[in-house]
């Protein structure tokens, strides 16, 4: 079985305050991972801009797709320059502007603590129940919905960690992800699908993607996680969208 790109790695583009490292992997370092690893492609996915302590700067964007370009050139792998952006609303606002997306190649959402919220409203209704892990079916209800406006307001292809610090319910989300052709991470380190959530997921028809989140270049690849869950609940190989072939996303045109 072979994995075709690992479509979730931060580079040092993700960086704290006073330049502290979240991630310590160079665009050129992450790609000639890829490349010793077998795969074919990469994308760089940093966290979103209104991610306050490790957000992706604007200014940055056009550098990046520049060392991008020329590690391509250097490795011969292909890579994408997608972020992980943020859910910053109950109303499904998410971290991007229509220009932003046109200078991305693909998108993963995910829930972050440390994302601002939209409006000091959302921050009480919507980033501060989260931040206190309240699950309550209000706090469920109000999620999922979040996630499904996103999905229908922006081009999203993958979610990240689903359910990963902001509870949702995993059936409603799952068919709403088929409508709107988005897949459901099976990321490196946290997977929170039960048993039950799982099956049903995939008796749905569901589309995953597995992928690292790697903070570091040799995190890049790093798979297991993703690949013994696969396994372990039958989850068939045309469910998954980035083995042995090139996943279909919303942006991005191959060249
Ligand atoms: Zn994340
Ligand atoms: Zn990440």
């Amino acid at each position: 079985m072979v994995i075709w790109g690992d479509y979730h790695t931060h580079t040092i583009y993700s960086s704290g305050p006073h330049n502290a490292k979240h991630a310590t992997g160079t665009i050129l370092e992450n790609a000639m991972v890829a490349k010793e690893k077998g795969l074919k492609q990469i994308a760089i996915t940093e966290h979103g801009f209104d991610h306050k302590l490790y957000g992706v700067k604007r200014k940055n964007i056009n550098k990046m797709r520049r060392e991008i370009e020329e590690a391509k050139k250097k490795t011969g792998i292909d890579i994408l320059l997608g972020i992980e952006a943020n859910f910053i609303s109950s109303d499904g606002d998410v971290d991007l502007t229509e220009e932003d997306i046109k200078n991305l190649d693909f998108i993963i959402v995910g829930f972050h603590n440390f994302a601002k919220a939209k409006s000091l409203r959302e921050f009480f209704k919507f980033r501060l129940p989260n931040m206190l892990n309240l699950r309550r079916k209000k706090d469920i209800r109000r999620n999922t919905l979040a996630v499904m406006k996103a999905m229908d307001k922006y081009p999203i292809d993958v979610i990240s960690h689903p359910g990963a610090h902001m509870p949702i319910d995993f059936e409603a989300v799952g068919r709403h992800a088929i409508k709107t052709n988005t897949h459901l991470e099976l990321n490196g380190k946290r997977i929170l699908y039960s048993k039950e959530d799982i099956k049903k997921l995939v008796e749905m028809g569901v589309k995953f993607m597995i992928n690292s989140d790697a903070h570091s270049k040799d995190g890049v690849g790093e798979v297991n996680n993703g690949v013994n869950f696969m396994f372990k609940y039958d989850i068939p190989h045309s469910q998954v969208a980035n083995i042995e072939n090139f996943p279909n996303f919303k942006n991005y045109k191959k060249g």
